[in-house]
């Protein structure tokens, strides 16, 4: 690495991967971006992990789209066999006035002739705020409905829901970086030390500064090295586990009295709940001794300050709100919310996955959360979006479809028109062959992204579009911290930055949209939302802000909720949960679990980082984990391929060898599209937040080599 004078421009952004949200900046030479340096952020004080500081390179990757593509009359049927390198014999290049006058086309032909009913969209928590508000507006304003929907769906949203439901706010009630100030910690079904790697490092500094750090979660995760207490429990069992331990709380009293009298309602419910769960009922459930159990209770409540970090080990399973809620309710009892060192954090996947809900791009909610269906809510959203296309009378105030609901529906050929810009659902969902064969029933597909991927294989047309680092606006991170992101260089090619996209697709569906700049949507997005109250374009020039700001000078509450929840009566909520068990259970035919995440190189479906040569480098090959005694007894070495089957399908994999995985368990990241693990994922949904339970399915492994 070279001085400053070695490069052409360095530009200060936000990391693109992860909802840490780490600053940095991009060094850029002759075009490309040669290296990049962490910055001073809130969230990371200089720190970058292996993804932000090597992962750069997809932006310059062959498979870059850089012109606008159209199917041809006569491509092959609609699958998953697009080479991204000779597309040719599928799409054929368009410019951009034909891409999107057939884009826009199609779109308002299905309109026409069956209702705004028959399109749909998901739009991305990858891309920015700006873009996010202007999709969910898209979809709302031009087909008059709430079917908008993206991949919160797929990994908190049953945390939201809880969070709603009980303290009222969907957003994490303290920045992770708070660890400091608290003398105990639980972090539970997450692997920071893989997912939000520059967060982990503040999570063992406080163990080295002799905080207690619960680890609990079905696999050995990294941490653990780290933790006074690892509670390694039976897949599933979390609420009989979490029961269990505020049990213990409520027979010891060890709870605080005066905080739930001050500031929570129905105790006597939750109380009363509990009493079926003692730690010597519960243990063998849970496979957790009743003593430990106790030890983590007694641990937990004597804290005097202590935070929840919790992550998709919670959310992804049907029983994912009742998780949240047991969580909420124990730091509830414990007068742990609303100080420095206390509260609930949900730890948040995507870069930008918080920004994106708050900015409406879920079903239910229009920004900030608040209901459709409330008449004041759409009465001020409607005021500041106009009505001069007349549309706001048709607007439906039905809460949406929800991203399975919606390809269900595709699958039925009820939806027959999409527009998808940024995420992946022929990689991302549950059951792919179902979500793959509902794509492919699609007669108008809009893909707007920055490569041909697995989901743009279906696609009618293709729009190019931009990444992070190609583009001007702001995103939120898991601390509610909103950071401008700054275009170190131009998209390639005839590409265009997404807002640019949807703002044109609008206009040629007839909406009466003018925006010639990201902060006009930035602008308009804050007056929807209260919760952006002080925090202004220019001010996100200079600073990053943590939202609440409470003047134009605050930077932020890291901490809320402190004198009250803004719920009616300003009380937060215990509300209990009973156990339910997961959707399919082992039996004699798929006797083993499956768990899926992702692995600390891979990002997600693998869209970005498997083009990235240096974690693509380190890890190119589609693995699962067992543990080393599991290999024994099915006769496979590491590094031997087995066959993993459920309900679903099939996949062959090579297998790994990982003494955290509990001997009756398979953990499968799914950022590989050669032994996709979501063809064997259960699609059966949390009723509340309906996220699908990709942390729990039964399954069957068998080696692959001759006998
Ligand atoms: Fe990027 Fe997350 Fe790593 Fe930070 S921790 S560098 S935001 S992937």
């Amino acid at each position: 690495v070279g001085d400053r004078a070695d490069f052409d421009s360095e530009t200060e952004t936000v990391c693109p991967f992860c909802g840490v949200g780490c600053k940095l900046s991009l060094k850029v030479k002759d075009g490309e971006v040669r290296y990049v340096q962490g910055l001073n952020g809130p969230a990371n004080e200089n720190r970058l992990c292996v993804k932000g500081r090597f992962g750069y390179d997809y932006i310059h990757h062959g498979h870059r789209l850089t012109k606008p593509l159209i199917r041809r009359a006569d491509a092959p049927e609609k699958g998953l066999n697009v080479d991204p390198l000779n597309w040719q014999t599928h799409f054929r290049e368009a410019d951009w006035d034909e891409a999107m006058a057939f884009a826009a086309g199609g779109l308002a032909k299905l309109r026409q002739a069956h209702g705004g009913r028959a399109v749909a969209g998901f739009g991305s928590a990858k891309c920015t705020n700006e873009e996010a508000y202007l999709f969910q507006k898209l979809i709302r304003q031009a087909f008059r409905h709430n079917n908008v929907d993206h991949c919160t769906r797929l990994c908190h949203a049953s945390s939201v829901a809880a969070l709603i439901e009980n303290v009222g706010s969907g957003a994490v009630t303290a920045t992770f970086n708070e660890i400091e100030n608290a003398d105990v910690a639980i972090v539970i079904g997450a692997n920071p030390v893989e997912n939000h790697p520059v967060a982990a490092t503040f999570f063992k500094q406080f163990t080295k500064r002799g905080g207690k750090l619960i680890v609990m979660d079905p696999r050995g995760v990294g941490l653990r090295r780290h933790a006074s207490h690892m509670l390694q429990f039976r897949p599933g069992a979390d609420v009989s586990m979490l029961n269990a331990i505020m049990h213990v709380i409520v027979e010891e009293g060890l709870y605080d009295e005066q905080y739930i009298q001050a500031y929570t309602e129905n105790w006597e419910a939750e109380k009363e709940h509990l009493k079926g769960f003692s730690p010597e009922a519960m243990a063998e459930i849970c496979g957790i001794e009743p003593e430990v159990l106790r030890d983590v209770a007694r641990t937990f409540a004597g804290a005097k300050a202590a935070m929840i970090f919790w992550g998709m080990g919670v959310s992804q399973h049907i029983h994912g709100t009742d998780n949240s809620r047991c969580l909420i309710s124990l730091a509830l009892m414990c007068g742990q919310v609303g100080r420095p060192g206390t509260g609930l954090h949900p730890l948040r996947g995507q870069n930008n996955v918080q920004g994106a809900s708050d900015a409406g791009l879920i079903p239910m909610f229009l920004p900030d959360y608040r209901p459709v269906e409330n008449t004041t809510y759409r009465d001020h959203v409607i005021g500041i979006w106009g009505d001069q296309e007349g549309w706001a009378e048709d607007w439906s105030d039905k809460r949406g479809l929800t991203v399975t609901e919606i390809i269900d529906q595709v699958y039925e050929r009820n939806i027959k028109g999409m527009y998808i810009q940024g995420e992946n659902p022929a990689m991302s969902d549950p059951d792919l062959d179902h979500a793959r064969a509902a794509l492919a029933r699609l007669e108008h597909l809009v893909v707007q992204d920055i490569f041909l991927t697995e989901t743009a294989n279906y696609a009618d047309v293709i729009l190019p579009a931009s990444a992070l680092y190609e583009k001007n606006g702001t995103v939120s991170n898991t601390n509610r911290q909103v950071q401008r992101v700054r275009p170190a260089l131009p998209p390639p090619g005839e590409a265009r930055e997404d807002w640019r996209v949807t703002v044109e697709l609008a206009q040629r569906l007839g909406l009466n949209w003018t925006y010639t700049d990201v902060s006009q949507v930035y602008d308009e997005m804050a007056a929807t939302m209260p919760s952006l109250d002080n925090i202004t374009w220019d001010r996100l020039k200079t600073q990053t802000v943590t939202y609440p700001s409470l003047s134009p000078e605050d930077p932020g509450q890291a901490v809320v909720f402190g004198d009250g929840f803004p719920r009616a009566g300003g009380r937060a909520k215990f509300t209990p949960a009973a156990v339910l068990p997961p959707d399919e259970v082992p039996d004699a035919e798929f006797p083993m679990i499956m768990t899926t995440g992702r692995q600390l190189e891979h990002w997600h479906t693998g869209s970005m980082t498997r083009r990235s040569k240096v974690l693509d480098g380190v890890e190119p090959e589609a693995n699962a984990s067992l543990h080393p005694k599991t290999l024994r007894r099915l006769g496979v070495e590491p590094g031997e391929l087995i066959r993993l089957t459920t309900r679903r399908g099939s996949i062959t994999i090579m297998a790994r060898a990982d003494r955290a995985v509990a001997e009756d368990m398979v953990f499968v990241p799914f950022a590989y599209v050669e032994a996709a693990a979501n063809i064997l994922t259960n699609p059966a949904v949390d009723p509340y937040g309906k996220i699908p339970e990709f942390k729990f399915s039964a399954v069957r492994v068998e080696p692959l080599h001759p006998a």
